[in-house]
């Protein structure tokens, strides 16, 4: 973990850095260096922190113990803390003269899964989840991140004298659910506390020891889920002119929908739909009264966005003209936004991590995943 925290907090502090700079010219390599001689003698207390919060993991707001420990180094550095912003969040905000505020962000949950590393840290710990017990798990290296949170955090206040303006460090809570920020919005987060000029977020991700990546512009998808009834008339499997198949309209519906993807968006943009389940039915020979498909949709643009929509709910009605059924229920829920990064602000970032961090700073595809 020592590395991996060391490069992911001096690429957190260095992007802080110039947007907080007054002077318009930054001297990478002092800073640099300046800031892995801090990381260095943090250390041991990010690393005991970092164990601490891998062994003991929480789930979607329940992230209680979490955000205490975490409001603790906070105020600890200075920070004024207001905590249950968005029920189990918080908000520390550092003052050091006029200037920008700077918005960092960590998430503070884990995920409903058993830890099977065998790491003398490893989490044995146990909540209930959707009326289940279950082992909890910091599976998604969201300790990774609160470690790198407050060690960027005390970074940039030990090089104060070095910038101005206002650090807005939040740790937001449920994000496996894509839950957390609508409640952090939802409680003022912006119209409480400043409204912040740039944001920053880091996540790690598989890929080679050391390495830096970023992505200018789009860099994951706008995330809908969908809920389809078909509705019908059950009966009997060998009577099927007396009933009216939702089976039928499901199975059609699976196969139409994607035509939605291949012959009406645009081939060369971003967008799938998947269905993950088809529920209906309790027996051979019973044709049942309805029918209920759930699955997602993806898409990078809004106009790709409403376009897939249209074409999901007309599909879904038009299967159900064709077999004379009444009107299907459809519901879509909108789940996380796309995350578009500023291209300037990342232009400004660029220039400082490349002088960093050389050929292990390199640009990134988007992703699918949301
Ligand atoms: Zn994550």
């Amino acid at each position: 973990m020592t590395k991996v925290v060391v490069t992911l907090l001096a690429s957190c502090a260095l992007c802080a850095s110039p947007s907080l700079q007054a002077q318009a010219e930054l001297d990478v390599v002092s800073l640099k260096s300046a800031i892995v001689r801090s990381v260095e003698s943090d250390y041991p207390k990010l690393d005991a922190l970092y164990k601490d919060l891998h062994a003991h993991p929480e789930i979607a707001f329940q992230e209680e113990k979490t955000a205490t420990k975490l409001a603790a180094e906070m105020r600890a550095l200075g920070f004024e803390v207001t905590e249950h912003v968005g029920k189990t969040s918080l908000v520390a905000i550092y003052k050091n003269g006029d200037g920008p505020t700077i918005m960092v962000r960590t998430e503070l949950d884990a995920l409903p899964m058993e830890e099977k590393t065998g790491l003398p840290y490893a989490s044995r710990d146990k909540t209930i989840w959707q009326g289940r017990e279950t082992f909890v798990a910091h599976s998604c290296g969201h300790d990774i991140h609160m470690a790198s949170w407050v060690g960027t955090a005390k970074t940039l206040v030990g090089l104060k004298d070095q910038w101005h303006g206002t650090l807005m460090f939040i740790a937001q809570p449920a994000e496996e659910t894509v839950s957390g920020t609508k409640a952090m919005l939802t409680d003022g987060l912006f119209t409480r506390f400043p409204k912040p000029n740039f944001g920053f977020a880091l996540h790690d991700g598989a890929f080679a020891y050391g390495t830096v990546r970023y992505t200018a512009g789009i860099r994951s998808p706008n995330a809908d889920g969908l809920y389809i009834k078909f509705r019908g008339r059950g009966g009997h499997g060998a009577t099927p002119p007396a009933t009216i198949d939702p089976v039928m309209m499901a199975a059609r519906f699976v196969v139409d929908v994607q035509s939605v993807i291949s012959r009406e968006k645009d081939p060369s943009e971003f967008g799938v739909v998947s269905i993950g389940a088809i529920h209906g039915g309790t027996a051979l020979n019973i044709i049942p009264d309805d029918v209920v498909l759930v699955g997602t949709m993806r898409s990078f643009k809004p106009e790709v966005r409403a376009k897939m929509l249209a074409g999901i709910e007309r599909t879904a009605r038009a299967v159900a003209t064709m077999s004379n059924a009444p009107e299907p229920e459809i519901i879509i829920t909108e789940g996380t936004k796309a995350v578009i990064n500023d291209p300037g602000v990342v232009g400004t970032a660029e220039k400082v991590l490349k002088a960093a961090f050389g050929d292990k700073f390199e640009p990134s595809p988007p992703v699918t995943a949301s």
